[in-house]
Order: C-alpha cells, then structure tokens, then sequence
C-alpha cells in the first residue's frame, strides 16, 4: 500500500520511519526539509507539496502542530484534497480542535474522501518504539479498514466516537497532564522549602495514590535539570487553549486549565517556549526561591 506522510516534525519523523520499517511505500513532505531529507534517507520518496503526496497516495496521514495547519495542507492550495483521486482516504493524527475536525471531515465528505481522526498519546518515546495510545473518532468501518496501517505506529487503539471524539479525547488527557504537572510541582515545591529533598519524597509516594507517570516523567526532568522537549511547552498551550474553547462553547467549568495555561504562557513570555511542558514546574520553583534537584 502507498502512504502519504505529511509533517515529519519530532512525532512525525519516528512515525513514519515505523511505517516504512512495516513495508509501506511511503511518500513525504514538510515545508522544513530536514525532516523530508531524514526519511529519504531511511527508504522515502521526497513530494514537492502536500497535493503531490495526496495524488501518490491512497492513505494520507496528516501530524501538524494545530487546527490551522491541518485546515490549509488538506483544504487550502496546493493541498491534499486538490491531489484526491479515487479510493484515497485521510488519517489526521494532529492534536487538534475537535470542532475543527468536525469541519475538514465535512468538507472532504462533501467530495467523497473519508477521513479518520487518530490524535496520539505517549510521545517522542512512544512513536519511536510505535507505542503510541490512538484515540480514533470517525466512522467505524474506516477505523477497521485503516487498522494495519495504524498498527504499525500504535501500542493501543480505541475507537471513541463519531469525528471528534479522537481529540475530545485528547483534549481529556493533555488537560490532566497539565494540571497535574503544576499540582506536583505546586506540592514539591512545598516539601523542598521545608527541607526534604524532592527524591525522598518521590520514592515515598511514587508507588502510593499519589503515583503516576506525570509524576514519575515530570519531576524526573526538574530533578535532573533536563527541559528538553519532549513535548514542547507551546503545544501544551496549544492544546489548552483549544481544551478552553471547546470548555468554554460546551459550558463545562474550566478554572484549573485556566490557571495552568496562565503559569505556561508566562513560562513562554520569558523563552521556555520550545522546552518541555515541564517547564512550567519552574514557574512555581521560581516564585519559592528553590529548585526541585537530586541531593548532592
Ligand atoms: P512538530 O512541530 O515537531 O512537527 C510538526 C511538523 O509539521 C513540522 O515539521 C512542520 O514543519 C510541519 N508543518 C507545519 N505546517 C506544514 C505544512 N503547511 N505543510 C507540511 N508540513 C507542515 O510537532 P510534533 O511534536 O511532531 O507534534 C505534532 C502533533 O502531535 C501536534 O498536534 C502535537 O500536539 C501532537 N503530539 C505531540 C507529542 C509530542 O510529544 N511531541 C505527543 C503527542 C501528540
């Protein structure tokens, strides 16, 4: 089978070297062409535009940063569904606003192209090792049909609804991660300033309630000095920004994404931007005067 592969950033990349590593003939394209030049390297076919992969292709799989994005490479110039032919379907992987998708997925309806929704979970790790937790909203016929080629990048598939439903989902866990980076670094913090190192209290508590991979991942980084993304902070804000709206449009209170986003566009303001999202456990660090550091 042919597969298109368009935006091969720091997800992207590991993605679409797991779906080559399966056998898939595999066409590629990224307006940044490291990432392009990474894959021909490994067996891809370089494409001029995203319209070009789409003519190569019978299964399109989009994984750009956010809902603009995702609109113009499928909708705009020059973009995938001007490349449509026959049989061709639209996997997009993106995080996004699940509005959004609600919308392309109308629109490449509108002229025969099925599209799936499959927002990911687990990061630079979990796409590396195709690992990734799939969260997959659109009709379920065509989620059957694409499973193999989703295999090759996933751990887990989980089939949640009608199209949105993938990145309602998502929105749900990058909600949590957020809130619960800034709950343990809010309550490290605490411990630090009244004398006990953060590692004590870790390995007290790692394998309590209180235990979980935000904190074992999060804290290890503020621990080890180590911010590098990872999953860059911006995106977070990305995606609580997109968790806001669609809070706000639905009603749902939102006052801990609300705070949380604050604390990461400061982090931002100052240039932790393209960090980890665990930056945001600096802002609190900042503020008490301490650092979340393994005991020398
Ligand atoms: P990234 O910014 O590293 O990669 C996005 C890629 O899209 C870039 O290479 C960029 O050049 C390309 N791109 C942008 N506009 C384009 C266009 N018009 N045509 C072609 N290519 C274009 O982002 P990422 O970390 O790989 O994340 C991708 C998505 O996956 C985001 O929605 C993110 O929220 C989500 N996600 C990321 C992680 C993570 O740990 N990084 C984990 C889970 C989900």
């Amino acid at each position: 089978m042919r597969i298109g592969f368009i935006g091969l950033g720091v997800m992207g990349r590991p993605m679409a070297k797991n779906l080559l590593k399966a056998g898939y003939e595999l066409h590629v394209y990224d307006v940044v062409p490291k990432g392009v030049e990474e894959l021909v390297a490994c067996g891809a076919i370089a494409e001029a535009s995203n319209k070009d992969v789409a003519a190569k292709s019978e299964v399109v799989i989009t994984m750009l940063p956010n809902s603009p994005h995702v609109k113009s490479v499928i909708l705009g110039q020059n973009g995938v569904l001007e490349g449509r032919h026959d049989g061709m379907k639209i996997i997009d992987m993106s995080s996004i606003a699940p509005l959004t998708t609600k919308e392309v997925g109308k629109a490449c309806a509108e002229v025969g192209v099925p599209m799936l929704e499959s927002p990911v979970s687990g990061g630079e790790i979990g796409a590396i090792n195709g690992t990734l937790a799939l969260m997959c909203g659109g009709d379920k016929a065509l989620l059957e049909e694409l499973t193999p080629v989703l295999e090759a990048m996933a751990g887990t598939i989980t089939y949640c609804g009608g199209l949105g439903a993938g990145n309602t989902t998502k929105l749900v866990n990058q909600h949590i991660i957020a809130v619960e980076t800034a709950a343990v670094a809010e309550a490290f913090v605490m411990g630090a300033k009244a004398g006990v190192e953060p590692e004590v209290v870790y390995n007290a508590i790692k394998d309590g309630y209180a235990g979980s991979k935000v904190l074992d991942g999060k804290l290890a980084m503020a621990m080890d000095r180590n911010f590098k993304a990872g999953f860059r902070l911006d995106l977070h804000i990305k995606d609580l920004n997109n968790v806001l709206e669609t809070g706000h449009a639905l009603g749902a209170p939102m006052p801990l994404a609300s705070l949380v986003m604050d604390e990461m566009r400061y982090m931002s303001a100052i240039g932790a931007g393209s960090e980890d999202s665990a930056a945001v456990m600096r802002y609190y660090e900042r503020i008490a005067g301490v650092e979340l550091t393994r005991a020398k």
